[in-house]
């Protein structure tokens, strides 16, 4: 079959990704899995942080590492996100203004040269030896060239970014705009919550619905309401991980 003639709503999937997964989020993270249960989502992409800004390392974390085990066990599909999740200051000022706005100092691997990127990666997979990774999607999906490299390099099969998803061993592309919240100020989470109802009656059209959750997202309940809603009408889909849609 063809990937874009969608023939019924079970032809096409819908993607549901949960980032900054860590020991600071697991709490939240557990309350957001068992929400996404209860509209029909129960497979997901968890998006870990080996060392969430430098203060929460996974690998030391005994009973973190068992529930994620849990969860993989459950058809969570376990995905290597960054790893300090925290782009250092560098550069000259505009430089340091998309650190310190565009991202909100989040970009970890948007500027990374190839051998940092090449090093932390493998960190992070050393990390997560225990599970079965296949993925890396950067923090705020901003992978700079030489990242990119580094990433093929280092053996992963897709990425993600905001615009669609990169299947690394064979180049194919799949256009499909991600659903995200931005929650940080109260006009960003008005302006959210007509942006993804606009994009998701747009994405109707898509053989791949994406939605990228955070845990902040679940602090706001109308972000929290809506974000359910728009789970449960593409849940109609089929619901899948990321490493599916490429066959990783
Ligand atoms: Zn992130």
């Amino acid at each position: 079959m063809v990937k874009d003639q969608i023939k019924s709503d079970r032809d096409s999937a819908l993607a549901v990704s949960i980032h900054d997964v860590s020991p600071l989020t697991r709490q939240g993270v557990e309350m957001m899995l068992s929400d996404l249960r209860g509209v029909g989502i129960a497979a997901t992409s968890l998006l870990v942080v080996p060392d969430h800004h430098h203060q929460g390392e996974a690998g030391r974390d005994a009973g973190f590492m068992d529930w994620l085990r849990t969860c993989e066990g459950q058809g969570h599909e376990i995905v290597l996100h960054g790893f300090y999740h925290l782009r250092e200051a560098r550069g000259g000022l505009v430089q340091r203004l998309v650190t310190e706005h565009y991202t909100a100092g989040e970009g970890e691997f948007y500027d990374l040269a190839y051998e940092e990127a090449r090093r932390r990666l493998a960190r992070g997979r050393e990390m997560l030896a225990a599970f079965d990774v296949t993925g890396f999607i950067a923090p705020a999906w901003l992978l700079g060239a030489e990242a990119e490299s580094a990433v093929r390099d280092e053996g992963f099969a897709y990425t993600t970014r905001l615009g669609g998803v990169l299947d690394l061993r064979s180049g194919e592309r799949t256009a499909s705009q991600s659903l995200v919240y931005s929650v940080r100020s109260a006009w960003r989470r008005r302006m959210s919550l007509a942006w993804n109802s606009y994009l998701a009656a747009k994405l109707r059209a898509n053989p791949l619905a994406r939605l990228g959750l955070h845990p902040p997202d679940w602090r706001h309940e109308k972000i929290k309401a809506h974000a359910l809603r728009l789970a449960r009408e593409f849940s109609a889909r089929r619901v899948i991980r990321y490493r599916d849609w490429v066959g990783a």
